[in-house]
């Protein structure tokens, strides 16, 4: 290959369209399950990998896939994922890598009309991401042409066995050739899982990240579960005595819209990241050193090498994909006996990734509630009184003086004066509407939302068995779970709201009493 057409990711070699996709991705550098894997996968191997969600895998597999295909408009590389979420979620990120080499990649998912999917497909695919059901679905009907798939991957293989949807694998293996390369991820290794490996797969390499000995400083561990990170993030600043901070982002992208984001709302920031020249980057940091900036916003290998003494909080805005990279993150604050805070902000599908860094750092990393705007308030009285008494020196708010007057005829001063500050520090979107809409009237009492879920008398399930599997799984304590209802094919349990998303993504497909089982927000009665 001609030097002038790759570029290097990290040490990796690529060519220049996908190398020019994963820049404008945000992708600095390889994670480390790119690291090992990329090469291996470009030089022909068959690899097992062991890798959760939010390690990166799937640009893992992505990469080398877009790298490895043809833009001949035939089905060459076929993803199966055990659910249509995850297939969604691969397949767009396989498009945007994908992206100047103009590879269409289609996600194939039973719910979604099957005409619309055959239209695509007869278009000419490149890659297909599917669900095993669905798949097989198109195969039987002979809507799908699997001949020229040189490039099998099985993504959540665990996921999928534990699913049962062990003969659909082996159905769609017999319509895939028998010449091609195999890659298999899972985030554990069950015995089934090494029988389908040998079975299907040759010569294969395997891939673990590392589990090196890992230690954490001094330093107070807590992560907030919100999907709302950018509200979340405000609030943490809003209410705690910070000093120095560093938030880190996982892209270049994310570093600049959240610089941007903060900016909007008022806190000053700056970034650090691998784009700016090196006079930016010493400029932003004497700034940092200096103190005249607070917050730093930067990638983790913008960060390294770093030395900075006094920074009281290290925010993972984005989790970080590795447990090596949570220590080497939240190393930075808690130096010199100096006790520091590392918090973490998760989406409820991180949930698991947050569990395996807390098991593999052997770290206990708390949970807690977001300051609430009352607790803002309370740690801003001062703020809020000195800017009111100054805002009042100054004069020139007589604009504001005639809705005052006016509202006075009617209202207590004080009132009034209270409901402005109200509205000035929580603005006008109340958060009790925005959270009821997010499961729509589930007929639960105030503050809890009621689950159905597809399992009840018929399986033997108890209360019992409810409250200790989903206190266990979702890390929550048992006495918070509201009623629950048993009938013979299912049930309603009610949790409180605050938890509600996470009961959710970790119930969902999980099992009670062995009996795997659907959950889901009831309608309301
Ligand atoms: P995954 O483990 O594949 O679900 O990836 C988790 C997230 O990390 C996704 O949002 C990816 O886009 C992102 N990601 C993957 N590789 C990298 C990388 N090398 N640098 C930064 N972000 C990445």
């Amino acid at each position: 290959m001609l030097k002038d057409t790759v570029t290097l990711f990290g040490n990796i070699s690529l060519t220049k369209k996908t190398a020019a996709a994963i820049t404008e991705m945000g992708f600095e550098e390889p994670s480390p399950i790119q690291n090992q894997t990329i090469p291996l996968v470009l030089a022909g191997n068959d690899v097992l990998g062991q890798a959760q969600t939010g390690t990166g895998k799937t640009a893992a597999f992505g990469i080398p896939i877009m790298e490895r295909i043809t833009e001949l408009k035939q089905i060459q590389a076929l993803v199966l994922t055990p659910t249509r979420e995850l297939a969604i979620q691969v397949s767009e990120e396989l498009g945007k890598i994908g992206k100047f080499k103009r590879i269409k990649t289609l996600p194939i998912y039973g719910g979604q009309a099957i005409d619309r999917q055959i239209r695509t497909l007869k278009s000419g695919v490149q890659v297909v991401v599917g669900t095993p059901g669905r798949l097989l679905d198109h195969i039987r009907r002979n809507t799908i042409k699997l001949d020229n798939v040189k490039m099998l991957i099985l993504d959540e293989a665990d996921e999928m066995l534990d699913m049962g949807f062990v003969d659909d694998l082996e159905s769609i293996l017999q319509h895939v050739p028998a010449e091609r390369q195999t890659l298999l991820f899972s985030a554990t290794m069950p015995t089934e899982i090494m029988v389908l490996a040998n079975k299907y797969m040759k010569d294969r390499v395997t891939v673990t990240i590392s589990k090196e000995q890992l230690t954490v400083p001094l330093t107070d561990q807590i992560y907030y579960e919100t999907r709302d990170k950018l509200d979340g993030l405000c609030r943490v600043l809003d209410s705690e005595t910070v000093g120095r901070v560093i938030i880190f982002c996982r892209t270049k992208k994310g570093v600049d819209d959240l610089v941007a984001s903060l900016s909007a709302r008022g806190y000053i920031s700056d970034a650090l990241h691998g784009d700016l020249s090196q006079a930016q980057r010493d400029r932003v940091m004497k700034k940092f050193r200096d103190g005249k900036l607070d917050i730093l916003i930067a990638t983790d290998v913008a960060a390294r090498g770093l030395d900075i003494d006094d920074i009281t909080h290290v925010i993972n805005y984005d989790i970080p994909q590795d447990p090596e990279s949570y220590v080497h993150r939240i190393g930075r604050t808690g130096r010199a006996g100096k006790k520091g805070v590392a918090i973490t902000f998760i989406q409820p599908r991180e949930y698991r990734q947050l569990k395996l860094i807390e098991k593999e750092v052997k770290t206990r990393i708390l949970r807690r509630q977001l300051p609430s705007p009352a607790d803002i308030l309370e740690r801003q009285t001062e703020v809020i009184k000195n800017q009111l008494t100054q805002t009042i020196a100054r004069g020139s708010f007589d604009v504001y003086s005639g809705i005052v007057a006016d509202l006075a005829a009617d209202y207590d001063p004080i009132d009034l004066a209270a409901a402005a500050l109200k509205l000035f520090q929580e603005g006008y979107k109340e958060q009790a509407v925005i959270e009821k809409a997010q499961f729509g009237n589930t007929g639960a009492e105030p503050g809890m939302v009621r689950l159905f879920i597809n399992a009840g008398r018929a399986q033997r399930i108890q209360p019992q068995d409810i409250v200790r599997t989903i206190a266990e799984e979702a890390d929550i304590e048992g006495s918070i779970i509201g009623v629950i209802n048993i009938y013979d094919k299912f049930t309603f349990v009610e949790v409180p709201e605050s938890v509600a998303e996470r009961v959710l993504s970790v119930m969902n497909k999980n099992t009670i009493k062995g009996y795997r089982i659907n959950i889901e927000p009831a309608k309301g009665r």
